[in-house]
């Protein structure tokens, strides 16, 4: 993946906002019309041009469901679609006689039963279309991402990245040891569990591992409650944007206080990703417990 400038990416909480605005919308209907706008967009696991029966046309949708940040559309008869929203993808659900916007930006056109629709916008296209072959290949691909970020424990998290040499801040955006975690909730978890983002995962003991996790869990659910985050492209399936933005603790505040401490916030990169921390709040080398 190349990295754009200031570009943020949609994490768990959007994609999960996402999911939540669709499934109402399409479980127990059935997909009377599915369009394809950009070939390119749909990539068929087994090979060959993606047809309209690939994006469930015909089939009654029977789950929309999230691992990490990708999403499942999941129907009665055992077709199953992944939906990646990349950088700038935005999936959404529009009322019945709701025109949808007309734009090259549009890739694929979902008609419903009941005359709603869903649209995947991505002007980017860092997102696209997986087909697979069913239900067992969707398992077996999200079987080989880490637990998801809102389900993650510190047994987990110790489990698969404890021996690591990597700054633990690295090692948080590895999606192998934990799925759905991105640059925002990495900063923010690792704020809150007062652990210094460049520290060797190898070095963090139980304890902190236990606390990252539940830091993890906390700030991905309380930007869930957020509706995601406001950002550039990101939009929740009815067009809205989220409103976590001002919710940061440390993300995107390098230079301003710190809510803790009220010391100055700072920035480096990490992994060549943006990342703040507080120097008092996240030393780097843990101060041993007094009077013990
Ligand atoms: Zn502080």
């Amino acid at each position: 993946l190349f990295l754009v400038a200031g570009a943020v990416v949609p994490e768990l909480p959007e994609v999960e906002t996402v999911r939540r605005g669709l499934a109402p919308a399409m479980v127990g209907c059935l997909v009377e019309r599915a369009v394809l706008h950009r070939k390119d967009y749909c990539v068929r696991s087994a090979g060959g041009p993606c047809r309209p029966r690939d994006l469930l046309e015909g089939a009654v949708v029977r789950a929309v469901e999230r691992h990490g940040k990708q999403l499942a559309f999941i129907a009665e008869d055992g077709r199953v679609l992944v939906a990646h929203l990349g950088m700038s993808g935005q999936l959404r659900a529009l009322a019945p006689g709701v025109e949808p916007p007309r734009s090259t930006h549009v890739h694929a056109v979902w008609m419903l039963d009941g005359g709603g629709r869903v649209i995947f916008r991505d002007p980017r296209r860092f997102g696209g279309l997986w087909v697979l072959k069913g239900e067992a290949e969707l398992r077996e691909r999200w079987s080989r991402l880490g637990p998801d970020g809102l389900e993650i424990t510190g047994e987990q998290l110790r489990e698969r990245a404890g021996q690591s040499l990597r700054a633990i801040k690295a090692v948080l955006l590895d999606q192998s040891v934990v799925a759905g975690v991105g640059n925002i909730y990495a900063d923010e978890a690792l704020f809150l569990s007062r652990i210094h983002p460049l520290r060797a995962a190898r070095s963090l003991r139980a304890e902190e591992y236990d606390s990252l996790a539940a830091a993890i869990r906390r700030t991905l659910l309380a930007a869930i409650a957020a509706k995601g985050s406001t950002l550039r492209d990101y939009r929740d399936a009815s067009g809205e944007p989220g409103d976590a933005q001002a919710g940061h603790a440390v993300y995107g505040r390098a230079g301003e206080p710190c809510y803790g401490c009220h010391g100055k916030l700072k920035g480096m990169r990490v992994a060549q990703r943006a990342t703040v921390w507080c120097p008092r709040c996240q030393p780097r080398t843990r101060r041993r417990a007094r009077g013990s």
